[in-house]
């Protein structure tokens, strides 16, 4: 279970919306709320969630290890800035790398930076004549809105829209991407993490990746190629092979996997055959090649004439092969996959 802290400084549309999200959703859950402000709605809608909510000064920020302290002691993964205004200070950004989460209400880098906020955003946009802004999702640095984004969706402008019908878009967007996106990089992260204690266990390359179902985590699996001697236990094979087990099917329609690594043909035809909906992915082939896991030349050879392919292939006895199929046709009771 992976613990949220979500910051806010006004009235906490996307607290709702993030608590409500994760209410049941089983491998995230939403520990507290931070403000630093008083008499904001947020802390009465934190209140009706039923999520603790603490406040606290500028001083406790910047000049304490108050709001580390509290963070530490509730056991927080993700630090999540929900409508929160002030830089985060650095023994927050020490202690979570990469674990704190904004939303910027425009298409960064353009119009983020001090003093870009709300509606100020907003005004700038339209004033600008954009034909289009967004949201963008990004990690948290030591200034304001220049941290590594983890995504954007856009929505377009018409040259009658005013800031209001702009902020009633990006409204929309935050609605419908910012649960979800928090979910997608807590689980990434979790594959990541998978594969990196992988490389220190010694048990096989550096490959990790979980399959996960309405939100909930059913299996993970790291490579085990040089423990095992079994070439095929690559991370995504592994974890297919745990998720099977666990939902005893052969067949995980309704599952998602997260992997460390772009898979490779055998992976990918794994979680083709083992028919799940959607495959998300952190490094690619280029970074698997410097690793000296160079699958590109598989994909080269599968699109290659049978003849011209490196490994030669001949086909021999070509009738008898069609009988086992015969009496798979015929077999009233056969199991289709
Ligand atoms: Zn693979």
């Amino acid at each position: 279970m992976k613990k949220l802290a979500l910051f806010a400084s006004g009235n906490g549309t996307n607290v709702q919306q993030i608590s409500e999200y994760f209410i049941g959703r089983g491998e995230i859950t939403v520990d507290c709320v931070v403000v630093n402000k008083q008499n904001i709605y947020v802390i009465e809608r934190a209140k009706n969630l039923g999520i603790d909510c603490f406040y606290f000064t500028r001083e406790d920020f910047y000049s304490t290890d108050k709001v580390l302290d509290l963070m530490k002691q509730r056991g927080i993964d993700y630090i999540i800035l929900a409508g929160f205004l002030w830089l985060v200070p650095e023994n927050l950004l020490k202690n979570y790398d990469h674990k704190i989460i904004n939303i910027h209400p425009a298409l960064l880098p353009s119009y983020g930076g001090k003093g870009m906020y709300g509606h100020h955003v907003h005004e700038a946009v339209i004033a600008a004549k954009e034909k289009q802004s967004g949201i963008t999702i990004h990690y948290i640095n030591e200034k304001y809105d220049s941290g590594d984004v983890i995504f954007q969706a856009k929505c377009d402008i018409k040259p009658t829209d005013t800031p209001e019908d702009l902020a009633a878009s990006i409204h929309t967007l935050e609605k419908t991407y910012f649960p979800e996106i928090i979910e997608r990089t807590v689980f990434l992260q979790t594959a990541i993490e998978l594969a990196k204690s992988n490389v220190h266990s010694g048990k096989g390359g550096p490959f990790g990746a979980i399959i996960t179902k309405d939100g909930k985590i059913i299996a993970q699996g790291t490579n085990s190629v040089t423990s095992t001697n079994d070439p095929t236990a690559h991370a995504e094979v592994n974890a297919i092979r745990n998720a099977c087990k666990e939902l005893n099917d052969f067949n995980l329609s309704g599952c998602e996997i997260y992997t460390s690594c772009e898979p490779c043909p055998m992976c990918l035809s794994a979680v083709y055959w083992a028919r799940i909906d959607k495959i998300y992915y952190a490094g690619d082939q280029n970074d698997a090649a410097r690793g000296g896991f160079d699958d590109s030349f598989i994909y080269k050879e599968i699109a290659l004439d049978k003849n011209k392919r490196s490994i030669k292939s001949e086909q021999f006895l070509k009738e008898m092969g069609k009988e086992p199929f015969e009496e798979w046709n015929n077999k009233q009771d056969r199991i289709q996959y």
